[in-house]
């Protein structure tokens, strides 16, 4: 990129392809194009190729081939994950904590629909699970515990690992989302004893329409849909062997990038940027501080307000950041009617009060950075807050 073109820092919504990517899935569609179910010659290498695909993202996440199950991306897998464990369990309770993506709230709400109990794990200030709540809820009937791996909206992560210990030890199976952990941080899925894992190809240089479960051997699933018995019987539908030859090959190249130099650069600019960003008056980061906690190292989240202290819209501040050149993106929503901002769940459940709830900027980093370019984002971000009203209360 020259320095002045547009900075995309919105990697947490979606990620370029990679090169990489591009290249395994041209090669794909030329050699592996037929269905991998059919006998004849170019079955079995478009078979062989989604093979090979699943062993290479199995052995970058820590787990063996059989545990890897491709579907549409991570919505799809989550409800797979939920509600897909849940038939094969007496209806109980579903814990969740406060900060989950909605594609997990929105499974959880079908499991109580169905007569589960479902309750959210409350989390601090910085958005990281009450693991002592958690341990008092481990108890019968709980039967189910999903966590987001790393949070998408304030760059919180979880300790999955005691997360996955205390399940255990209570006898309760555990899923993580970890669509935004996946790209930056290695994943031991069976070293660390995760039950069920949920991730999406286009977080981290894939291809979008194609993400993955990984189900620990042995546990009993029922599949979502019926058909043709595809992916061990759990996902029905012929196999997506173009996307999931981009899927492995962009995080093999994310894997390299994690010791190659590449994630150590992005976050020194991501600290760097902070430190710029800390002086802008109305500059508040929200999540964990990476100095002192720990948080996606690509990753930003901040609260503004106008130079009285009141809130502003993150919304209306991505707009005019844009102005500005800078692809960016706010936690919160907007409502359809009133087209007034919605607060943002997370920052609820974080303890930010209303008005502030929907004045958050989220700035996700990426390779394609260079230092000249994060450079000028403070005075782009100080423009647009210059030109933003605050939210009327
Ligand atoms: N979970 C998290 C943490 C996400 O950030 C996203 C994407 O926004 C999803 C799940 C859903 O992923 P997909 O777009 O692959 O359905």
């Amino acid at each position: 990129m020259v320095p002045d073109a547009p900075l995309y820092l919105d990697a947490c919504a979606t990620t370029p392809l990679a090169q990489v990517a591009r290249q395994a899935m041209d090669e794909a569609c030329m050699t592996a194009w037929a269905n991998p179910s059919s006998l004849h010659g170019f079955g079995l290498a478009a078979a062989e190729s989604l093979e090979r695909s699943r062993q290479s993202l199995a052995a970058d996440l820590g787990t063996q081939a059989e545990a890897v199950r491709f579907c549409s991306g991570a919505t799809e897998s989550i409800h797979l994950a939920l509600l897909g464990a849940a038939a094969a369990l007496e209806p109980g309770r579903v814990l969740i904590s406060g900060v989950e993506h909605p594609a997990v709230t929105a499974a959880a709400g079908r499991l109580q629909q169905q007569g589960w109990q479902l309750q959210a794990v409350p989390v601090d200030a910085t958005g990281l699970l009450d693991l002592d709540a958690l341990q008092a809820l481990l108890r019968s009937p709980t039967r189910l515990v999903s966590v987001i791996g790393a949070q998408s909206e304030v760059g919180t992560l979880q300790p999955l690992g005691q997360i996955a210990r205390l399940c255990r030890q209570a006898g309760v199976l555990f899923h993580t989302d970890a669509v935004q952990l996946a790209p930056h941080l290695p994943l031991a899925m069976d070293q660390l004893g995760f039950d069920l894992v949920s991730l999406s190809a286009h977080k981290l240089g894939g291809p979008r329409g194609v993400g993955a479960l990984l189900v620990r051997q042995g546990l009993s699933m029922a599949p979502l849909l019926g058909g043709g018995g595809q992916e061990r019987g759990l996902r029905a539908g012929t196999e997506p062997v173009v996307l999931a030859a981009g899927f492995a090959a962009a995080l093999a190249l994310a894997r390299r990038q994690q010791s190659d130099g590449t994630s150590a650069r992005i976050q020194h600019q991501r600290d760097r940027l902070l430190l710029a960003l800390q002086d802008l008056p109305g500059v508040t980061l929200s999540g964990p501080h990476p100095a002192r906690q720990p948080r996606l190292p690509h990753h930003l989240s901040l609260l503004l307000s106008d130079p009285r202290g009141r809130p502003l819209s993150g919304r209306q501040v991505v707009r005019a950041l844009w102005q500005q050149g800078v692809a960016a993106s706010s936690g919160s929503a907007c409502s359809g009617a009133s087209g007034r901002p919605q607060p943002s769940p997370v920052l609820l459940a974080m303890g930010v009060d209303r008005d502030r709830a929907s004045s958050g900027l989220r700035l996700s980093l990426g390779c394609w950075l260079e230092d000249a370019q994060i450079e000028r984002l403070p005075a782009a971000l100080a423009q647009a807050m210059a030109g933003c009203g605050a939210v009327p209360p």
